[in-house]
């Protein structure tokens, strides 16, 4: 068995949603009403953007900067799903399964308690591998409002296709 872990990490600074800039706040492909929201080209989903990338670093592939370049107006606002898929298809195509993915998301608002079992349910279906996420704060240094995650993932597959 051939097994490999990436790392994916991305931050979004966030405004007020509307007048200040932000987009609607969207972690793990959920909704999440919140008064502040993302600054961002596509719709600024941090959590996917990191998973995508963590998957996408573990099957060696290139990161999602270079395939989903925020200068090509084409993803403006697009649904991060549309990377995550990518991401899962380059890895199908290479033998890899997904076996599990860690992530850790940073900010001070959203509280992420009350949605992590939602964001969880969507992710299961997404990835369809087992996962966990958990939240942390800033503790209060977060002099500009941002969010960050870092998110690990394991994947695998038997050393007869590699
Ligand atoms: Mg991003």
């Amino acid at each position: 068995m051939d097994i490999r872990i990436g790392h994916g990490y991305d931050v979004h600074r966030l405004d007020v949603q509307g007048a200040g800039g932000g987009r609607p706040m969207v972690l793990g492909g959920v909704e999440i009403e919140c008064d502040f929201g993302p600054i961002s080209h596509s719709d600024g989903d941090a959590v996917l953007h990191a998973v995508t990338d963590a998957i996408l670093s573990a099957i060696g592939e290139p990161d999602i900067g270079q395939l989903f370049p925020d200068t090509n107006p084409d993803h403006e606002g697009e649904d991060s799903k549309v990377f995550l898929l990518e991401a899962l298809e380059r890895a199908s195509a290479g033998g890899w399964a997904i076996g599990n993915v860690d992530i850790t998301v940073i900010c001070d608002e959203p509280k992420l308690g009350p949605h992590k079992e939602q964001i969880c349910d969507s992710l299961r279906t997404l990835i369809g591998a087992p996962l966990n996420i958990k939240g942390k704060t800033h503790e209060g240094r977060d002099l500009i409002r941002a969010i960050e995650v870092h998110a690990l993932a394991l994947v695998q597959r038997s050393t007869q296709s590699s």
